[in-house]
Parts: structure tokens; sequence; C-alpha cells
């Protein structure tokens, strides 16, 4: 079963996934910004009618507690748009930890996870269907490392897919060493943003650890352009890693959205799987990492 915020759907009912995204979210706190707030449920449901035109079923919504979350938001866009919205359990990077999740131990955040995720959220009846986005900055800081630990013990324990954010796509083997440490299942974990890297051999080494790869900053031309991102995507479909690529687009702040000049929610599915099919990528490899791999790693 998958659970989103409107209750338990199949597998076989996920289609078209993106696997990394954010429709919620308010970043202000540590970016001081204007533009890393999205809290319009009438432009977001607006921003996803297209990509729902063009063939996308369900969004993993990896906005943790500490980067603005607001499940009955996400309840009510799903409502409105009929899309699949899979909320996470979870913090971000040390900048946004509370002094309670510092003092926290470890216990206690696993705990808090698990609750979320086999209770509800807040006192809702939402519950959490995956853990995420849980990071490491340029290092993993103490607190990351509670986290990070305290994910995979809680992965353990619901059998959970955990999602993880790269800072700059760097420091996914170190993150795997820390999780799978733990016992958590290799094939519940998704390293995040390595992508950005355009590190094949780097990405491999990941692959080898027996965990998933998200290629989830597609459309981010800004860090790394679709092009490259498809020419390294593709050497490691060459070494037949299908099985554990997933896609997304990491919407993080309004610039990215259409209403404001972006790509949006359309990123994947607009522009890049045509790439890759125009280089020669085949339809099953697609549907791979679109549909069939996000159901797998959050079937539970
Ligand atoms: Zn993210």
């Amino acid at each position: 079963m998958i659970q989103t915020v409107r209750g338990i759907i199949t597998k076989e009912e996920l289609g078209i996934t993106m696997s990394h995204e954010h429709l919620l979210l308010d970043l202000r706190p540590v970016r001081h910004d204007e533009v890393s707030i999205i809290d319009d449920l009438e432009l977001v449901s607006g921003e996803l009618k297209p990509a729902i035109e063009m063939g996308c079923r369900s969004v993993i919504e990896v906005t943790t507690v500490d980067m603005g979350r607001n499940p009955e938001g996400l309840r009510e866009l799903s409502k409105r748009t009929g899309i699949n919205i899979i909320t996470s359990t979870g913090f971000y990077l040390k900048d946004y930890h509370s002094d309670w999740l510092q003092k926290a131990p470890v216990k206690q955040l696993e705990d808090f996870f698990v609750k979320e995720i086999t209770v509800g959220i807040d006192g809702t009846n939402i519950k959490a269907g995956a853990i995420g986005e849980v990071a490491s900055s340029e290092k993993i800081y103490p607190s990351e490392q509670k986290v990070l630990t305290a994910a995979a013990r809680a992965s353990k324990r619901t059998n959970a897919a955990v999602f993880t954010h790269c800072d700059m796509g760097l420091l996914g083997l170190e993150q795997i060493d820390l999780m799978l440490g733990q016992g958590m299942a290799p094939d519940k974990l998704v390293i995040g943003h390595t992508d950005l890297t355009a590190d094949a051999d780097y990405q491999t080494e990941i692959l080898r650890a027996g965990v998933n790869l998200a290629f989830d900053t597609v459309g981010k031309n800004n860090y790394l352009s679709d092009e490259t991102r498809a020419e390294v995507l593709m050497r490691l479909l060459e070494a037949g890693w299908e099985d554990h690529l997933l896609l997304s687009e990491d919407v993080s702040k309004q610039t990215y959205l259409i209403n404001y000049g972006g790509r949006g929610y359309t990123a994947v599915l607009g522009y890049f799987v045509p790439l890759l099919c125009a280089k020669g990528v085949g339809e099953v490899q697609i549907r791979k990492m679109l549909v069939e791999n996000p159901a797998r790693i959050l079937d539970r």
C-alpha cells in the first residue's frame, strides 16, 4: 500500500510520479528572500494542471516539518486537482533545525517520524507516506547525523522510503554508510540531488550500494543544463541501472514556477523526457523511472 494525504492507494494506482517535489513550502526564515515561499493553493493548482495533462498522476512531496510543510494544504490541493500527493515526515538542513531538535535524542526523533507515519500529523488523520527530505550540508553536522540516523531507524520500523538532500549533490556515499549502517533496507533509500555533480562514476558507486538515485533537479538549468543531465543519466541507463533511477524537479522557489517564467512541474514530462526519447532512451526505461521504481520504493 501507498499512503497519500487522502488515504491509501495501491501501487498500481500511483502512475507517473514526480519523486522529489515541493508544492507548498516556506524557506524564508533561513533564506531571507521573498521568492522562497509557495503557499497559494490556487496558483499551485494552476501550476499542476499542465503536468496532469501530460500524464502526471502523483507527487512525492518531500517538504519537511521545518521547510513549512502544510499537510492540510496538500490534502486540499489533492482534492482540487485529483493528483495523488504523498506527504513526508522529516527535518531538513541544520540551519533549519529548531532548538527542540538540537536537544532531542535520536530515539525521540525516530519515534516522532514513526508517529507521523502510523498515527498522523499534528493531530490530523493525515499520515506521512515517506520520510524526507533529510539532509546533509557541506559536511554532516551533528544534528543532521541525528536526523539521518532517526530516519533510517524509522524506515526500518515502518518500511517507509527515505528521500535525501545532498547539498550540491555531495556526500551521498557518507549518507549511505550512515543510514544502511542502521540496518534499513537499501531499496528504501533514495539519494537526492546527485545529478547536480554530473559525475556518473560517483553515481555508479552510490548505485552499487543497492540504493536508488533521483535525478531530481531536472529543469534547474542554472545549476546544470538538462542536456548534460541527460547525457549523464544515459550513461547510467546504458550500464543497466534503470531499476534504480527516478525523476523530479525539486521546485523550491517561486522563480521555478511557470507563472514566474520557469518550467514548474512540467520540466520532466514537457522537456526532459522528450529530450531523452530523442536521444534514444526507450519507453520501458522511461516507464521504470517515472512509474515502476517510485511505486516499488513507496509500497509497504
Ligand atoms: Zn527538495
